[in-house]
């Protein structure tokens, strides 16, 4: 039997990929579903190659050309992020990767959850902002989540086989992005051009940047929390320039584990593709003959202060981290359209922190409010 994919996010960069892997993976795995915003002609073309029995278009406006296209095939098309999550209750799919970027992922993959899927992770924003209320809705509703970012399918490939209980910490390991080594000076006046460079990995917009300001680091410690059950304190982000190794566990009797690879996100998604099993690949090797050196170093979080934030808001819990995330996709839209410059990021974000109201235990409604103010307070701040 073939696993059944829906691939939320099958245009973004992530989405791409998992669709190279069902190319090469086709007598194992199949699509069922496929969505995008506003991607509509990329959305078509994967449509007619993979024939899903559905997909949706974001953008309401693209839904004619798409319907239109497809009119001659056996594919059902909805528009709208309302039908992204609602499609949840009808499709057959087995696992749901969920590929969006930012907040949008939430309602669609709690809508997944309800339904009883396997989530395959990427978007970490949903943890991120509700990882209290996700974790519950796992439990009652007997959902595994799979990793799929790099770091935290690396410790989840650490732990298998292993007692949570016997985990010290772990150790995120972050590239540093391409802006490593710099002080806040130098830093003032970088472009975007500049902060969309990435050293190592080649990703979506939001999540490059977010690498340039150590943000995505802060967003992973977040949600390393959430899906291992962590305590703040036992959670520890390293800088390793080569991105070779992808993260580490450290057990109580002293023993470290890491995962290690070339830095190619194919391997996470198909490992949350095929998990429990191991499925041979081509993928290329690494080698040590041309990886001489992996070295590491403490980050800076005077300089890169969005990494000091999120340690700050997962201590502080509640909706703090909901606020940091809706800040911070406000001010990196804000960056990538040149209205503001590279620390303003940062700026933003703190400011916003102490802006919105606090709310010790929210509820799904709790979260879509503070979303909403975050995001009108991080505006004003532009
Ligand atoms: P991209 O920007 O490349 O792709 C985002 C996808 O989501 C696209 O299909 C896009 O559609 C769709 N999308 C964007 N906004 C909306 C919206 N409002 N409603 C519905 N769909 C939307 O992002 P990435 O693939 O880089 O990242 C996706 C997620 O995976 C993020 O949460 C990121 O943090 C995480 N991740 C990514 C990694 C990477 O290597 N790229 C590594 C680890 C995690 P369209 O293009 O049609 O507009
Ligand atoms: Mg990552």
């Amino acid at each position: 039997m073939k696993n059944k994919i829906a691939i939320l996010g099958s245009t973004g960069s992530i989405g791409t990929q998992a669709l190279e892997i069902v190319r090469e993976q086709s007598d194992k795995l199949e699509v069922e579903l496929l969505t995008g915003n506003s991607n509509a002609d990329l959305l078509i073309e994967q449509a007619l190659e993979f024939k899903p029995n559905h997909i949706v278009i974001a953008d309401e406006t693209k839904y004619a050309q798409v319907k239109h296209a497809l009119a001659n095939e056996d594919i059902k098309v909805f528009a709208g992020s309302k039908a992204i999550a609602e499609i949840m209750d009808i499709t057959s799919a087995d696992t749901v990767l969920t590929a969006m970027v930012g907040y949008s992922g939430l309602l669609p993959t709690i809508r997944a959850i309800k339904n009883r899927k396997r989530i395959a992770l990427a978007n970490k924003e949903t943890l991120v902002v509700a990882g209290e209320l996700i974790t519950k809705l796992c439990e009652e509703n007997g959902v595994s989540l799979i990793p799929v970012d790099s770091e935290h399918s690396a410790i989840f490939q650490c732990l298998v086989g292993e007692d949570l209980d016997s985990i010290d910490k772990i150790i995120l390991t972050a590239s540093g992005g391409p802006f490593r080594g710099k002080s806040r000076e130098q830093l003032a006046e970088v472009t975007k051009a500049q902060a969309l460079k990435h050293p190592n990995w080649n990703m979506g917009a939001k999540i490059t940047i977010d690498s340039a300001t150590l943000m995505n680091k802060g967003l992973e410690v977040i949600e390393a929390k959430w899906l291992f059950g962590l305590k703040p304190k036992q959670i520890e982000a390293v800088i390793h320039p080569q991105s070779i190794i992808h993260s580490m566990v450290e057990f109580n009797d002293g023993s470290i584990k890491a995962q290690m690879g070339l830095p190619d996100m194919k391997l996470p998604i198909h490992y949350a593709f095929f998990f429990p099993y191991r499925i041979p690949s081509d993928f290329k090797r690494m080698s040590f003959s041309e990886v001489s050196n992996l070295t590491f170093e403490q980050p800076d979080l005077h300089t890169f202060k969005n990494l000091a934030l999120a340690y700050d808001a997962m201590d502080k819990g509640g909706n703090m981290a909901c606020m940091l995330n809706a800040a911070n996709e406000i001010a990196v839209d804000a960056f990538l359209k040149d209205k503001i410059k590279f620390l303003k990021i940062a700026d933003i974000n703190e400011a916003c922190m102490s802006k919105v109201q606090f709310v010790k235990h929210p509820t799904l409604e709790d979260y879509i409010q503070t979303d909403k103010e975050a995001r009108e307070v991080a505006k004003s701040l532009l």
